[in-house]
């Protein structure tokens, strides 16, 4: 006989509006230009959605220049410095940017307080992409990154009472706040949005992660290794009381022997994970358990973003 295991689905979990946007994007270019269209950068920080866009006709790249200039190429979700735009606009090249519309207001918010004079004070992970393409808004210099509360002690503006904050839309939102309070302390005339600039789905995947935390004996997160939302999720996970919490790509990675003995497990996906990995993983654990399956919601989400016009254009 099986044993018994119940299993909570976070809601919601999984594919944002941005992502969704994204993938769009780059199908609806290869519909429109015909195959290959080149990707700079995975266009979400997922293999299995980047695998199945390679098979559709995607050639994914890091830099712009390894395209041809008479290919289209899309810019990825996560945003790119202004230098890439500018490039290709120079080689005369066919562009789309699959930038998130969250992460383009962020960069003009940076633009905004640059031109009212105020350097800018980034609060992010250093290298993400998200991360070179914001801080690549502004000339080289005009943005300090920090990443912890004690790297607020360390940077040296120019002027400590002329400064704005702006963060990555994917990072957790309690360390970000203890972070904006210890630069709101440091540099009491900072300024900064209303609330940080985590996005919606970032948030709102961390809260019904917390919401679960009680009722489960261990928690796996779907997503990449590379995804800093997923990430974060394991990270809110630990924080909120489970002493099991794991990133898994899919059901093959699932450590069966770690959880040997659990009897509730709380599953949620990263921003980037499609549904298909989840159903694949609810399957994996109904080979092995007497499943019971309940979902945890703490919000609804309704968002969609368009894309952008010249693909809503007949050819
Ligand atoms: Fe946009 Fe947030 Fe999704 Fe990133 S995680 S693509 S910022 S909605």
């Amino acid at each position: 006989m099986k044993p018994s295991l119940t299993l909570y689905l976070a809601a919601p979990r999984g594919f944002c509006a941005g992502v969704d946007r994204a993938i769009k994007i780059v199908e609806m270019a290869i519909e429109k230009w015909g195959a290959p269209v080149y990707v700079r950068h995975e266009i979400v920080h997922n293999k299995y959605v980047v695998d199945s866009l390679r098979d559709q006709g995607a050639v994914f790249v890091e830099e712009l220049d390894e395209c041809p200039d008479d290919r289209p190429v899309i810019f990825s979700a996560h945003g790119v410095p202004k230098s890439v735009p500018a490039e290709a606009s120079r080689r005369e090249m066919i562009y789309v940017d699959a930038t998130c519309p969250l992460v383009s207001k962020v960069h003009k918010e940076a633009e905004r307080h640059s031109n009212e004079g105020l350097q800018m004070v980034m609060i992010g992970h250093a290298g993400h992409p998200e991360v070179l393409g914001t801080m690549g808004q502004l000339p080289d210099g005009e943005v300090l990154l920090v990443e912890t509360v004690e790297d607020v002690a360390k940077i040296t503006p120019r002027d400590p009472d002329r400064l704005a904050f702006i963060t990555q839309t994917t990072l957790s939102v309690d360390d970000t706040a203890a972070i904006v309070a210890a630069l709101q302390d440091r540099f009491p005339k900072i300024v900064g949005p209303a609330k940080e600039d985590i996005c919606y789905a970032t948030t709102n995947r961390q809260a019904s992660v917390k919401a679960m935390a009680d009722q489960i004996d261990a928690l796996l997160v779907i997503g990449a290794p590379n995804s800093s939302n997923s990430r974060r999720l394991v990270e809110v996970g630990k924080a909120s009381g489970c002493a099991y919490s794991q990133l898994v790509q899919r059901a093959a990675d699932i450590d069966w022997r770690a959880l040997e003995g659990v009897q509730t497990v709380g599953v949620t996906a990263g921003a980037s994970a499609p549904e298909v990995l989840i159903d694949e993983v609810i399957d994996a654990f109904r080979q092995r358990y007497d499943l019971t399956v309940d979902q945890i919601e703490t919000a609804r989400e309704d968002i969609e973003f368009k894309v952008p016009r010249v693909l809503r254009e007949a050819s």
